[in-house]
């Protein structure tokens, strides 16, 4: 999609801090960190949403590409949080889905 950031950073068009990326799976910095590791972890191919990610394999390949990010970013032991913002209230503001990882340091609970 012309009009989506991360289908243009997925291009290569918008430069991005990759972190890892596979056939299906793309992972990169985030470009205003909420935590010492911000990284969006996105599919290569342009799905609006979690309501609209009705392709089971590829949800599967997302969850396989944050295992491997953590790995990667060595989170894995101490622990991250992963989170979707879906829609107005979920407070999504970019509309190519992604899943925050975040971790580096204790988060609280609850969000905001
Ligand atoms: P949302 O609010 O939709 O859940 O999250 C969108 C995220 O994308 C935000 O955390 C925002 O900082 C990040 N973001 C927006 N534009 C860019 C960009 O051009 N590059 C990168 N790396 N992150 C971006
Ligand atoms: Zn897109």
């Amino acid at each position: 999609m012309d009009d989506c950031i991360f289908c243009r950073i997925v291009e290569g068009k918008i430069p991005a801090r990759k972190v890892y990326e596979d056939e299906h799976v793309l992972a990169f910095h985030d470009i205003a960190p909420q935590a010492p590791v911000h990284v969006l972890v996105i599919p290569k191919v342009h799905v609006r949403s979690i309501m609209e990610l009705e392709d089971e394999g590829l949800a599967g390949k997302i969850v396989t590409g944050i295992r491997n990010v953590a790995r990667e970013l060595n989170l894995d032991e101490k622990g991250f949080r992963v989170v979707n913002n879906m829609g107005q209230d979920g407070g999504q503001t970019v509309f190519h889905i992604h899943f925050h990882l975040l971790g580096g340091r204790t988060l609280t609970w609850p969000p905001g």
